[in-house]
């Protein structure tokens, strides 16, 4: 036998856990599915200090855990397990997890977030979240005055970059390639700005660092031309990879509209999807923003979009 809910949510970041606050205190009942990663990409997060109301900072996972609390104040619950397969061909839908247990519901909000993808380079791992980032808007603040390297050649890249020379002493990037995939406006600021430096057709070998009191610290990167070979070593207090991002949707695939990078496309300033009673939030459908504030926001949108759809079709 299936178990019913009314409001199922898939996933577990900001926009998961608001969309639930909002649907509970809508009364509606309503179970989140946390997935693989429990509390999304702020997990993986060191300091958040652009949240508005915590003028101090918070950790990204006791973030999550507070957003989750307040969330199960109001009688959202959290099932901890993933949602691999969904059938949204009919009311109610179906979703399935990876265990195949089916569960049905009269509407669903999809809030899987997305993945920065990685380099995967020696150090990488051991330098993460102290020292190497994948988002200049959350982190750039920390390297205040200070070396910093982004990686990559596509807009973000150019992005981070240009963000990045506002706050940093200096700025390389280093791209794979001698062309940029980034369109000419976004590329020929970056070139532009006195700031910013280049390491063409390069690619980072190894990331270095020192341990002090404990504290891991990034002190500088490996640099390989991909052309001659040569290793060039230089310091660094920070790194920014910039090399795409992958959002979780691929269970979706050819049962949502999906744009043509993964994102589930949403209807106009809205959060409905092309099925009528599926809703989508945060980076799973934001390519663009991308905050922790953002998600929360397109969340609240999300509970309020099926709290009015479900009181007009139930
Ligand atoms: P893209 O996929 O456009 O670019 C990724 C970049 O990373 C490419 O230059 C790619 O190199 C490089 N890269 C990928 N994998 C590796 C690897 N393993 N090692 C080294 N380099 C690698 O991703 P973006 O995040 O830049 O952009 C995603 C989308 O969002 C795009 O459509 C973009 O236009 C859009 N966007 C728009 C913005 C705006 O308009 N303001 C701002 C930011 C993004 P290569 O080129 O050799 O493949």
């Amino acid at each position: 036998m299936a178990e019913h809910h009314q409001l199922i949510v898939v996933g577990s970041g900001p926009a998961g856990f608001t969309a639930g606050l909002y649907a509970s205190r809508a009364n509606l009942e309503v179970v989140i599915f946390e997935g693989d990663q429990p509390g999304g990409q702020l997990m993986i997060t060191t300091e958040v200090e652009n949240y508005p109301g915590f003028p101090d900072g918070v950790m990204g996972p006791e973030m999550m855990d507070i957003f989750r609390k307040q969330a199960h104040r109001f009688g959202a619950k959290s099932i901890y397990e993933t949602i691999e397969r969904v059938d949204f061909s009919n009311r109610p839908f179906k979703l399935y997890t990876t265990n195949n247990k089916e569960y049905t519901a009269d509407a669903v909000i999809i809030s899987t977030g997305a993945t920065a993808r990685r380099l995967h380079a020696k150090g990488e791992d051991e330098y993460w979240g102290v020292g190497i980032s994948a988002c200049a808007t959350c982190d750039g603040f920390f390297f205040r005055n200070q070396k910093v390297f982004v990686i990559g050649g596509g807009d973000t890249a150019m992005e981070e970059a240009n963000y990045l020379a506002n706050l940093c002493s200096s700025v390389t990037i280093v791209h794979r390639r001698q062309e940029f995939r980034a369109s000419k406006i976004m590329s020929e600021r970056a070139e532009k700005n006195p700031k910013i430096n280049f390491l063409l057709d390069s690619v980072i070998d190894e990331y270095t660092g020192v341990t002090e009191n404990g504290i891991k610290r990034l002190t500088g990167v490996k640099v390989r031309n991909v052309k001659t070979g040569e290793i060039t070593e230089h310091s660094a207090d920070g790194a920014f990879i910039a090399i795409g991002h992958d959002p979780s949707t691929k269970f979706l695939k050819g049962i949502i509209d999906l744009d043509e990078n993964g994102y589930i496309v949403t209807q106009g300033k809205s959060t409905y999807t092309n099925i009528p009673g599926v809703f989508a939030c945060g980076d799973c459908q934001d390519h663009v923003y991308r905050q922790a504030v953002t998600a929360a926001g397109s969340g609240c949108m999300a509970a309020i979009d099926a709290e009015r759809w479900l009181g007009e079709h139930s």
